[in-house]
């Protein structure tokens, strides 16, 4: 009896911790964990061999640039605004890399908030919102910790990095301060490939934010003189991002000013149905936080189908890409706190994001199908269905799928559908043959 009345607690406390419209992920397309990259210092090696390294990996970092340095190791402002051109976030490192606890008010109004404007002013694509303190100085809880950590949120810096680890759950920050002294873990030369993987595999099994904190980069040669701290060659950095690479199914690769912002909205957020009717489900996302324009990173949500197929989703009435159908669920970003969300009723005719555009090639002389995905799944199966739902095409437990042709020889010309299914997922993709 006693089990019994457990489990129907259980249940209970279960349906409450969502609502019944559906869920919003706890990172980005319902990833495990975050990784953030982060770079000190603009030292010289990194301008010449980061941006590139992470741009052919598809992933993206974020710097924090010590603004004194910028010009003085000749990798100056342009060299700044490529590589936030290329998805990075600059973030603020001071202007000089002082010992924070030593300054003074006017001190620190130099080294904090005029290196946000200067920033700002020279890479004006992007708002800074993250900070990392030189020396890790600032976490404490002396009087001048707290006047650092006060000025940080006075001057719209949403979070900061420390340089020391903490812990690697989800639920890492409970109050608006805690985002102020984000654990990382510390990169060096001696660091192994297999002491780096297993902060990967801590961190998803965690469920929280990690970020990894690199120094000095150079080649072999040291070619950019980049010696100065806690060097990592290139040849071992290109090893630690195809390792974390080859985790992207698990861990949401992103900046430390996209990490921080999905966290603070998604603890903070609700989703409210706002109507029904027999074509369209209509519902709000919101949340607490009050500045809309620094809190606009998309969350993901997961919304419950209940057997309906839900053909297209808006917000505010402009279309939102459709990322996965999940036997139970439908996925796809919407931002809180600006506009309602609205899902219509129709066929499976969806453009999944693993499907990337034009990755589905039909050559119809020989009545092959080219597919290709942008993310690889692991033991697949593939299924091409006609409208009534009659399987015409299976094979089971591709190995490791990227990339695959069907025959369909023999098939008469229509719409099909494409359904490839993981332990986890099932996604779905109209097409015409
Ligand atoms: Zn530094």
């Amino acid at each position: 009896m006693k089990n019994y009345l457990l489990l129907f607690v259980w249940l209970l406390s279960g349906f409450t911790a969502f609502s019944q419209i559906g869920e919003i992920c706890k990172w980005d397309d319902d990833k495990s964990a975050a990784v953030v990259l982060t770079f000190d210092d603009w030292s010289p090696g990194q301008q010449p061999i980061v941006p590139n390294e992470l741009k052919n990996r598809g992933i993206t970092a974020t710097f924090f640039i010590t603004t004194n340095l910028v010009a003085s190791w000749n990798h100056d402002w342009p060299t700044v605004v490529s590589t936030q051109a290329k998805g990075n976030e600059i973030g603020n490192h001071t202007y000089s890399h002082p010992h924070l606890l030593t300054l003074s008010t006017l001190q620190l109004d130099t080294q904090i908030t005029q290196v946000k404007a200067a920033i700002e002013t020279h890479v004006p694509l992007q708002k800074v919102v993250s900070f990392a303190y030189p020396f890790g100085e600032g976490v404490g809880s002396t009087s001048k910790d707290l006047e650092i950590r006060a000025l940080l949120k006075a001057t719209g810096h949403i979070g900061a990095r420390s340089v020391s680890a903490s812990n690697y759950t989800y639920n890492f920050a409970t109050t608006d301060d805690d985002y102020y002294k984000i654990m990382t873990y510390t990169m060096s030369g001696s660091v192994s490939i297999s002491t780096f993987e297993n902060q990967l595999t801590q961190i998803i099994s965690g469920g929280g934010l990690l970020t990894i904190l690199y120094h000095s980069i150079d080649d072999a040669n040291n070619s950019h003189g980049d010696t100065w701290f806690n060097q990592v060659k290139q040849t071992a950095l290109q090893q630690q991002l195809d390792t974390l690479v080859s985790y992207k199914d698990k861990v949401w690769i992103t900046t430390f000013g996209q990490a921080v912002k999905y966290h603070k909205e998604r603890n903070c957020a609700t989703l409210n149905l706002l109507g029904t009717t027999s074509t369209t489900m209509t519902f709000s996302l919101s949340d607490t936080l009050s500045n809309n324009t620094v809190y606009n990173q998309p969350l993901s949500l997961k919304i419950f189908r209940n057997g309906i197929n839900y053909s297209t989703v808006t917000q505010n009435g402009i279309s939102v890409a459709v990322d996965t159908v999940l036997n139970d669920s439908i996925m796809f970003h919407a931002v809180p706190d600006a506009g309602d969300i609205v899902l219509t009723v129709g066929d499976l005719g969806i453009n999944a994001a693993l499907f990337s555009s034009e990755n589905i090639r039909i050559n119809k002389d020989n009545s092959v199908i080219n597919i290709q995905l942008s993310t690889s799944m692991k033991n697949a199966n593939v299924s091409v269905l006609d409208l009534s739902g009659k399987e015409i095409y299976k094979k089971s437990s591709v190995g490791l799928l990227d990339h695959l042709q069907i025959d369909l020889s023999g098939v008469s010309s229509g719409i099909y559908l494409l359904r490839i299914k993981s332990d986890e997922k099932t996604y779905t993709k109209k097409f015409s043959y």
